[in-house]
């Protein structure tokens, strides 16, 4: 049963609305808008196909992204692959981003400060790459999508809808590295993608000339909120 969220949180007092993602990274720039730049090697914008059906969303750089300028490198990077390849999906047919663009120092949790700064530029993304189904990794990326305390553990292996969205949480590819029992669970989620996408492949040609113009592979309804 899906769950319907109402709040994302974290959303930043300013708005930035760019005609795409070049424009918005750009835009992005040599960011110094929080103090996450100073210890940071590069901003991570994030990578992949700007109409990408499916939109991972972690929680920030880790150090190998820091250095690399890409998200999701290095052995929950090639886990990662591993999933997408099971489900028959190249890396290149998907987004992958960041709440932060900027590593916290050490890997610290992200300050609400950074967040509220920040968090806008994703919400930007999200619109450009307007994606059929956003998947969270772990716990940080769920809590602020979702705008829950609720734990990934009960939170993932279902849909909940955001602004009108799908978000599937799952556990990080990285917690499943150092608990290999969480990767039967991924690779449970990532089966319960596949058939999700699949339905609303066939959704949208049955239905792509009833419904508005635009609209055919999104699901066709409205939920309050926004993301
Ligand atoms: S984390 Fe975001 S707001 Fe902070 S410096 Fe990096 S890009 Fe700018």
């Amino acid at each position: 049963m899906e769950a319907v969220h109402h709040g994302v949180r974290g959303r930043g007092a300013h708005c930035v609305t760019c005609a795409d993602l070049t424009a918005l990274e750009e835009h992005i720039g040599d960011c110094r808008r929080c103090p996450l730049w100073e210890a940071r090697t590069r901003v991570v914008f994030g990578v992949g196909d700007p109409h990408a059906r499916l939109l991972f969303i972690g929680e920030a750089p880790g150090r190998n992204e820091d250095r690399k300028g890409e998200p999701f490198v290095g052995a929950a990077g090639r886990l990662l692959d591993e999933l997408l390849t099971s489900i028959d999906i190249d890396r290149s047919q998907v987004y992958i981003a960041n709440v932060l663009k900027c590593r916290p120092p050490g890997n610290r949790n992200p300050q609400l400060a950074e967040i509220g700064t920040c968090t806008p530029f994703l919400a930007e993304q999200v619109r450009l790459i307007d994606p059929v189904v956003i998947v969270t990794l772990g716990n940080f990326a769920t809590k602020h999508i979702l705008g829950t305390d609720e734990g990934i553990t009960q939170l993932r292996g279902r849909f909940h809808i955001v602004g009108g969205r799908q978000v599937l949480p799952i556990f990080h590819p990285a917690a499943a590295l150092y608990s290999p029992d969480k990767r039967q669970y991924l690779f449970a989620d990532f089966a319960l993608l596949r058939d999700t996408l699949d339905g609303v492949a066939q959704l949208a040609r049955v239905s792509a000339t009833a419904l508005p113009a635009g609209a055919a592979g999104r699901l066709p309804f409205e939920i309050e909120g926004s993301l």
